[in-house]
């Protein structure tokens, strides 16, 4: 959250915003376009604000959705995996999740900076279900899934083009 009020234009959060969301006004105060946001929590963590303009904000559904995917050290509720969700791939030797003759694969869309739309998400998680491929039940993009058959995420979160740094 951008606090306006205090807010004294001196620029220092603009750059450090990877979707470019931040912008100084005609009012010579830093605004959020929201739209844009990630809620990567980058400007807050680095931008080192000298009046304290930017501040942390409890974030409800499906808002709280960019969060969990664009902040690596947010843990997701249902999962407890950190990291946008890539550890459940990166453990497997420990975990064993890809049994012998089994084939596992990650699909990596989206970085910090370059983001990715669920919608566009959720066209890829339908075209892969529908050559048959079974999503990782622990993955956190599965638990915004309301068919794991067909790869269709919850209505909820897409028509808000709610933006992940996404991995599945
Ligand atoms: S760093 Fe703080 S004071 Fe400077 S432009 Fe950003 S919000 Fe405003
Ligand atoms: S939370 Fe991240 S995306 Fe949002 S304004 Fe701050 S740096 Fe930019």
């Amino acid at each position: 959250m951008l606090i306006t009020d205090l807010c004294v234009g001196c620029t220092r959060c603009v750059p450090y915003c990877p979707s470019g969301a931040i912008s100084i006004g005609k009012d010579k105060k830093a605004h959020i376009d929201r739209n844009k946001c990630v809620e990567c929590s980058v400007c807050y963590n680095n931008a080192n604000c000298p009046v304290n303009a930017i501040q942390p904000e409890e974030l409800e559904w499906p808002r709280s959705v960019r969060e969990v995917f664009a902040t690596v050290y947010k843990e997701h509720k249902q999962t407890n995996v950190p990291g946008r969700g890539t550890e459940e791939m990166k453990t497997n030797d420990v975990t064993g999740r890809f049994r012998p003759g089994e084939v596992g694969f990650s699909v990596d869309m989206g970085r910090p900076g370059v983001g990715v739309d669920l919608k566009d998400v959720e066209k890829l998680t339908m075209a892969l279900a529908k050559v048959g491929v079974e999503f990782e039940p622990l993955n956190p993009l599965t638990f915004l899934m309301s068919d794991k058959k067909t790869g269709k995420l919850r209505d909820s979160t897409v028509p808000d083009l709610e933006t992940a740094s996404s991995v599945m």
